[in-house]
């Protein structure tokens, strides 16, 4: 039976829920916002189940070897591009599947805004899957719905984050499916669902938005915004580095706790990796034009078969070049030091904590401080 003694030893995949055939495992959430399975011991067979699905458990999962080429890439659908977080690559994939009588899977905001995981057998049903959330998905009864499918034969497309993609192949217990095409974001860690909401409720004054971009790129991919609507009112539409909700998570105050030590960078099982190609003016500036370029990591002859026919200007990289300006892909994020702090400060003070640990304006230097001191002198 599944018990997770420490908090970084669960990315939250929720493959042993999905796997338990006695049903007796629920997802509850901690004080973090973060989703652990919880056995319900009475009803437990002891089958084991669950621990042979967990792919942190089971590291057998991961094939440590380097990508077999590197992309950069760019959709030459120029809409579809201007409404994707990196050069579009996800739509032309997904819809490559679609033609083909597929299914695809991904995230996108329910209708409470939560990120979740979803799947369409249409084109039009691609745009709520478009487009960066940066929240941790909740992967709900996805990996059943894959099997699901795969059962009737039907081509699937399984995007995800790569802890994701490793609990999709544990729940499958490793079996290879000719019609099962995995494909992963590169991922500098998964941000809290809690924090998420609360932001998005303090920023819309406690109502429903609209439309929520992460990743606005209307004033240029290196400048991308975050953009909040209600109706046609806008409640927010600032940078990243403007945003205090993009500025926690980039400086890793909101990451899930299994994200500082992630087992799932390099190769993690799935056939491609997308992300941003940062760096990309210096490296092929004939790719460079600051709507978007995609980094594209081949790992299988499957993920090379799914690139084939696309509508893309494709440019052979390095694996190096494309490391070194985008470390998530073999780094995990740090632990930043003031973690605990900001945690009780978010406790207490809601969204608001977000700003204070994410400027370096005298006060929240001092009260960190301050809290840092007494928090010492409690504990010695
Ligand atoms: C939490 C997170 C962290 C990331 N960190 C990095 C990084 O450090 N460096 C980098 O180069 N790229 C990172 N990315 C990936 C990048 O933002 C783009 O998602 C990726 O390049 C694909 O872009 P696209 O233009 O092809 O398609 P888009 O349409 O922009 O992307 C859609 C794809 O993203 C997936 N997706 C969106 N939100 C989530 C989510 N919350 N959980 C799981 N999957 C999701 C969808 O399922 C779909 O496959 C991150 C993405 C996420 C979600």
């Amino acid at each position: 039976m599944i018990v997770i003694k420490e908090k970084s030893a669960c990315c939250g995949c929720q493959a042993c829920k999905m796997a338990c055939p006695a049903k007796c495992i629920s997802m509850v959430c901690d004080n973090e916002g973060f989703l652990y399975p919880k056995v319900n011991q009475a009803d437990c067979l002891d089958c084991h189940l669950c621990e042979k699905t967990c792919p942190l458990l089971n590291k057998t999962t991961v094939r440590e070897t380097a990508p077999v080429a590197c992309f950069a890439a760019i959709s030459k659908d120029a809409e579809t591009r201007l409404l994707s977080s990196s050069g579009g690559v996800f739509s032309l994939l997904a819809e490559s599947i679609i033609k083909q009588g597929g299914v695809v899977f991904g995230a996108q905001f329910d209708d409470q805004f939560t990120v979740c995981h979803s799947c369409t057998e249409t084109m039009d049903g691609l745009a709520p899957l478009r487009g960066s959330k940066y929240a941790q998905s909740d992967l709900r009864n996805s990996y059943s719905q894959v099997r699901q499918f795969l059962k009737e034969k039907r081509p699937v497309l399984f995007t995800g984050t790569p802890c994701q993609i490793a609990g999709l192949r544990g729940y499958l217990q490793n079996k290879d499916d000719d019609s099962l095409f995995l494909v992963s974001v590169v991922c500098h860690g998964a941000p809290s669902p809690q924090v998420w909401k609360e932001y998005l409720m303090h920023v819309t004054n406690d109502t429903l938005p609209t439309a929520v971009s992460m990743r606005d790129k209307t004033e240029g991919w290196s400048r991308y915004k975050m953009v909040i609507k209600r109706n046609h009112e806008t409640c927010l539409n600032t940078t990243a580095t403007d945003t205090p909700f993009m500025r926690a998570f980039l400086s890793n105050l909101t990451l899930r706790p299994s994200c500082y030590s992630c087992q799932f960078r390099g190769d993690h099982g799935s056939d491609l990796t997308l992300g941003d190609y940062w760096g990309i003016e210096e490296i092929h500036p004939d790719m460079s034009d600051d709507k978007g370029t995609s980094l594209i990591l081949v790992y299988t002859s499957k993920g090379q078969q799914l690139l084939s026919n696309l509508d893309l200007k494709l440019k052979e990289s390095r694996y190096e070049d494309a490391v070194k300006g985008n470390p998530s892909i073999i780094y995990s994020a740090y632990r930043p030091a003031e973690r605990t702090l900001f945690w009780r400060a978010f406790r207490r003070h809601g969204a608001k904590a977000l700003n204070d640990y994410t400027t370096e304006n005298n006060t929240a230097r001092v009260r960190r401080l301050w809290a840092r001191l007494l928090r010492k002198f409690r504990i010695g």
